[in-house]
């Protein structure tokens, strides 16, 4: 389970954003995730009417198919384009607000109230500002964390949990040493001691 030369690797947020400008952004997909879909039975839990997270949330497609099933979903991402352009994409309404508590943080809200994404760094959140979630889709969010921040993504994560709640975990398995990353290779015994 090593990680090879990818623990010392860090993309910065500033990376994040000009990956973005350049529309260097490989990881999306038009398509819904067919892990999402084989296994939201195990994440809904036979619940409707759901809290959502979205990690790390790029202008993942799944936020709409989720919110029009009913549920309301919150994403946090630090590219403002990449949360206009969802909103645009899906020629969704919205309002955007600052958010109090983070200082150049902005939420922007479908007009039908549903749909939340939080423009700032995910290290910014926490329960008291977003509140918790029975369910997480987490995929390209844990693999993008930067190797030395993910103890810290892991706790976050937990304590934005309800008691109930589900998690869905995206990763990729492949040879730490052949590619830099993101995604990061996650060994399956990091994510048992990440999240017990
Ligand atoms: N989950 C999405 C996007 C994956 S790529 C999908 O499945 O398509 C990872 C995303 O995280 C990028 O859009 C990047 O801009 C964003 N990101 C990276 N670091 C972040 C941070 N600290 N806080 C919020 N978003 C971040």
């Amino acid at each position: 389970s090593d990680i090879g030369s990818q623990r010392e690797r860090v993309v910065t947020e500033e990376e994040w954003i000009q990956k973005w400008e350049m529309g260097n952004i490989g990881f999306h997909k038009e398509q819904r995730h067919p892990l999402l879909q084989k296994y939201l039975d195990v994440l809904l839990n036979g619940r409707s009417g759901l809290r959502i997270f979205f990690p790390l949330c790029g202008k993942a497609v799944e936020m709409k198919w989720l919110a029009d099933m009913g549920h309301s979903v919150v994403g946090v991402e630090v590219s403002e384009q990449a949360v206009k352009d969802f909103f645009s994409e899906h020629s969704l309404p919205y309002c955007e607000e600052p958010v109090s508590e983070i200082s150049g943080a902005k939420v922007f809200q479908s007009t039908s109230g549903n749909i939340s994404l939080y423009c700032c760094s995910i290290y910014d959140l926490s329960s008291l500002i977003v509140g918790k979630f029975d369910a997480v889709w987490d995929r390209g969010a844990l693999v993008a964390v930067n190797p030395c921040d993910r103890q810290r993504y892991a706790s976050l994560m937990i304590s934005l949990m309800e008691k109930n709640s589900s998690y869905l975990l995206v990763t990729v398995s492949y040879d730490p040493n052949k590619h830099k990353g993101p995604p990061f290779y996650v060994p399956e015994s990091e994510v048992k001691s990440l999240f017990g």
